[in-house]
């Protein structure tokens, strides 16, 4: 009986993106879609660090983005000591900085530290963090295009060890800050080089039409680096270039490398100033569904290091201290979004055949990146294991949108229904750090586990929070 509830929506593959495959089982986990410390338990609950995630949803309600703490350290781990061993023979070591925006609160900025890592931030309030955490300042980075005044006050009094300088006026404002402060700022210059990353490749392009950075093209960014140098008040530690995100193999970098060293090396021999230090960026790929394969992070070091390497020889300057700003790839895999179940509908489509709809008690609030940008996730069904043949299903959230989808294609098993709980991998990644208040809803809680516990590190938003803030 159980093999025909579904009717039409059992027809094999129908309206599924090619790349998704009928799975054998699907209460199977794909493990490169999860933490490390993600199973399902002997009677087909899925468990983090060994704590049964009924446990945390009785406990801290849903939905609840689960953090996997050990996963966590281990990836920011495996980053800091691959680029480093990678880097140790041509610049002595590589220093990674934690991209912040991908998700930060304290005490993942603590966990960073431990772990041999610097933060990036991009503002005012993120640094708060950063110093509220107690991180050393000088291994402290700042980000953005337009920072304000307030900004960079606070940047400068702290003493933070770079500011990324992304326009030739924001030079000017940062120089006066820091002489008002009678401080000298240090300063990488971001630059753009005419490389754009995408999921599988890279467009080079003469200039690119976006807000960020400094262009190579047209002398913009050379202009820029006499004009640090002229400032006393601002010291030059070198060049900065950024790609993209999600980023699969090193061709891009490969490209951004050779032109970012060309400038370096031109500085070299126009002021006779040696830089030291180069800042590749971040976006290296994570897997949010089977059609992604991440290299592992010791490949991304040795193929980085041998780039760098032999564009540095052909030009003939030494190799400055390199850095990368890895967000997603540390944060994305460690976090999985617990949501339980309310309506299952069934919609008839244009074509003929059925569509299946999971509404559950988020949605866009806590991941817009699924309608931001078209992003592919996947699902299970978490609270328990289930043998009903699996049906393709849509997990959409409970905002007034239609747009609100949270995995466009997953096939669950039939039987799911409300009071199920489903979870999503690769959540750890700019879904919290973008989470918003749409339809009033209050953003969830991050719940950190290791050992088999439980730990608020962001607690819930309340509907006290949100009214708070109606003064009128
Ligand atoms: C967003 C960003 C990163 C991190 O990107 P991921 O895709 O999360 O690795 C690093 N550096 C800069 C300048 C960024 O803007």
């Amino acid at each position: 009986m159980r093999a025909h509830e579904a009717g039409a929506l059992h027809a094999e593959g129908y309206g599924a993106p090619a790349w998704l495959a009928l799975p054998r089982d699907p209460n199977e986990l794909v493990p490169r879609l999860w933490s490390s410390g993600v199973a399902r338990g002997p009677d087909g609950a899925l468990t983090v660090a060994g704590l049964d995630v009924r446990e945390i949803a009785r406990e801290h309600g849903t939905p609840a983005y689960v953090l996997d703490e050990d996963d966590f350290r281990s990836r920011a781990r495996d980053f800091a000591t691959a680029f480093d061993a990678a880097f140790s023979d041509l610049c002595g070591g590589a220093d990674v900085y934690y991209a912040g925006k991908a998700f930060l609160c304290t005490e993942v900025a603590r966990w960073v530290a431990q772990e041999g890592l610097r933060l990036d931030t991009c503002t005012g309030t993120e640094l708060a963090v950063a110093l509220r955490a107690g991180l050393d300042p000088a291994a402290i980075g700042l980000h953005g295009n337009n920072k304000s005044r307030a900004e960079l006050v606070r940047a400068v009094e702290a003493g933070i060890g770079r500011i990324v300088v992304d326009s030739l006026a924001e030079i000017d404002r940062l120089a006066t800050v820091a002489e008002e402060l009678g401080r000298v700022a240090p300063v990488l210059l971001r630059v753009t080089v005419g490389v754009e990353a995408h999921t599988h490749s890279y467009i080079a392009t003469a200039h690119e039409d976006q807000k960020f950075g400094l262009s190579l093209s047209g002398g913009v960014a050379a202009e820029a680096v006499a004009k640090v140098l002229a400032h006393p008040s601002l010291r030059l530690l070198g060049l900065h270039s950024h790609i993209g995100s999600q980023i699969f193999d090193t061709s891009g970098f490969e490209v951004a490398a050779r032109r970012v060293l060309g400038l370096h090396a031109q500085v070299q021999r126009e002021h006779d100033v040696v830089l030291p230090e180069l800042d590749l960026g971040g976006g290296f790929g994570v897997a949010y569904t089977t059609q992604h394969d991440p290299m592992p992070a010791s490949e991304l070091a040795t193929g980085i290091a041998d780039i760098v390497g032999k564009e540095c020889a052909d030009l003939g300057v030494e190799v400055p201290r390199v850095s990368v700003e890895p967000g997603r790839a540390i944060a994305g895999p460690t976090t999985f979004t617990l949501y339980e179940v309310g309506t299952v509908k069934d919609v008839g489509l244009d074509g003929g055949g059925l569509r299946r709809y999971v509404a559950v008690d988020g949605g866009m609030s806590d991941n817009i990146r699924t309608a931001l940008y078209d992003a592919d996730y996947s699902c299970t069904l978490a609270g328990r294991a289930s043998d009903a043949p699996p049906v393709l299903s849509r997990l959409v959230g409970k905002h007034c949108e239609s747009g609100d989808v949270v995995v466009k294609d997953e096939y669950l098993p039939g039987d799911v229904g409300a009071g199920d709980l489903v979870a999503v991998p690769g959540t750890g990644a700019y879904c919290r750090s973008m989470a918003s208040n749409y339809n009033h809803v209050a953003r969830p809680p991050v719940v950190a586990v290791r050992d088999g516990v439980a730990r608020v590190v962001v607690r819930r938003e309340t509907e006290e929070d949100l009214l708070a803030l109606d003064v009128g």
